[in-house]
């Protein structure tokens, strides 16, 4: 019986991010954009987030999608990025070191949705919308129709579609490529 979980990011991309400063949603996107262009050449999932600090731009941490590479279902970009932070900052609740965002190159899955609430950032900036990661087969699971609203309900603010243009190229291509879908 296994008794030990251990998820990485691949060392090119925390050595993007370590200095990266992106003071502004489409900074932000574009960065997280070009990240899973990268992991879908990595033959990975087409998705990438990044924490940031909503006051400097300064870059937290960051994560893409390691579903396939590290057989966990869980290991969704968003995720990888939360705990990421979390273990950057040295705390759970990230309003405890400031305000930060989580900016995602797709709109959270249900999973995911679910974790930003316990994760303590203050905003939620996404570019590829839900209707965008379905049309190439992706399951986003049961999210409510107003996921925005009890997010805001919460006070985490809610940005987005951004660039979705260029975040839905990137779910293209991994359909072109013929990526697995789950
Ligand atoms: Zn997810």
């Amino acid at each position: 019986m296994k008794a030990k979980v251990v998820l990485t990011i691949p060392d090119s991309l925390r050595e993007q991010a370590e200095h990266l400063i992106a003071p502004n949603p489409e900074s932000r996107m574009r960065a997280v954009i070009g990240w899973a262009s990268d992991n879908v050449d990595r033959r990975e999932g087409p998705f990438a987030a990044g924490v940031f600090n909503l006051d400097t731009g300064a870059c937290l941490s960051a994560g893409v999608n390691r579903v396939l590479s590290s057989g966990c279902s869980v290991a969704h970009a968003e995720m990888m990025a939360l705990m990421l932070a979390q273990q950057q900052a040295g705390v759970v609740d990230l309003s405890q070191k400031g305000r930060f965002v989580l900016t995602t190159s797709a709109q959270p899955c249900s999973q995911c949705f679910g974790a930003i609430p316990w994760s303590g950032v203050a905003a939620l900036e996404f570019g590829a919308d839900r209707g965008d990661v379905e049309a190439i087969g992706f399951d986003e699971g049961p999210c409510p129709d107003d996921w925005r609203e009890r997010l805001e309900q919460r006070n985490i603010r809610v940005h987005g579609p951004i660039l979705q243009t260029e975040a839905v190229a990137v779910l293209q291509e991994y359909a072109r490529s013929g990526g697995d879908i789950y």
